[in-house]
């Protein structure tokens, strides 16, 4: 009875997108709660990365709103949705190759500092040696502290995921986005990839997760939502959505796991 309701921190609400003809969502209603890691599945072409681009600002919904935490995200820049406290790992990671693994985990954190206002971000301000230590004993966590000093650019593909993982982790956001955190990695570097982003949920920052792999799916996600040709066409927790038919249905007939 005393229960509080769950805190809604962002709404996706009535959102449409086309490009051209092509109605690549279609009345997209998705709301995430805080704290949980709420995973978006669906066939290829089904609209996620879509999504997650209108989330962040990359694509401007052709109508509907998204709202974080109160404030109306839809008309501002990407950055100014990265400093409201929303950062998101991408399909292809954008790192600085030139530069150390370290110095790039470390740069996000300093252009937070400098840039002044980002005042919706869990981490406070540090200095450049509190900054170094951070941005260390992230490193340590997903197991690239060993590669700390090499230039980024030499990295694996998987390697190189974790490293922009690392760059948004060490900005602390609220709302953290992953498209296909995964995707090129050894099951050993998936693995620990899963542990570290088990270890970061009790930091309570919320996680929107796209995934392809099942298996990571089911091990991080609170929350599952199906997307298929634009549309949601299932939401809610694991078991239940795994049972569901139409999700059966979208995935060729085939079982979700
Ligand atoms: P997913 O991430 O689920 O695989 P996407 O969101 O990338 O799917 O794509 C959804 C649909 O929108 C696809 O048919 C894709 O070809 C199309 N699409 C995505 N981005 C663009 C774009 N910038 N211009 C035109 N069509 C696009
Ligand atoms: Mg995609």
């Amino acid at each position: 009875m005393n229960e509080t309701p769950p805190n809604i921190i962002l709404h996706a609400a009535d959102v449409h997108k086309n490009f051209g003809g092509l109605r690549a969502l279609s009345d997209i209603d998705l709301q995430i709660e805080e704290g949980k890691t709420h995973a978006i599945i669906g066939p290829n072409g089904a609209g996620k990365s879509t999504l997650l681009n209108v989330i962040i600002g990359r694509i401007p919904p052709s109508s509907g709103a998204v709202i974080f935490d109160g404030t109306v995200l839809t008309g501002k820049a990407p950055y100014e949705i990265n400093q409201l406290g929303i950062s998101r790992v991408f399909q292809t990671p954008e790192i600085f190759p030139e530069l150390p693994v370290l110095h790039n985990v470390m740069a996000p954190a300093f252009a937070r500092r400098d840039g002044a206002f980002r005042v919706n971000m869990l981490r406070s301000v540090g200095s450049e040696r509190e900054i170094r230590d951070e941005a260390e004993a992230i490193l340590d966590d997903i197991g690239l502290h060993g590669r700390r000093e090499d230039h980024a650019g030499s990295l694996s593909r998987g390697d190189k995921r974790r490293l922009e993982l690392a760059m948004c982790l060490i900005q602390r956001p609220r709302l953290l986005l992953l498209d296909e955190p995964t995707a090129g990695m050894s099951r050993h570097d998936t693995n620990t990839t899963i542990e570290l982003l088990r270890k970061i949920k009790s930091t309570g920052m919320t996680k929107v997760i796209i995934e392809h792999d099942m298996h990571v799916v089911f091990s991080l996600a609170d929350r599952i939502s199906v997307l298929a040709q634009g549309c949601i066409i299932a939401s809610g927790l694991p078991h239940e959505v795994k049972e569901d038919p139409r999700v059966q249905e979208a995935y060729l007939g085939g079982s979700v796991e």
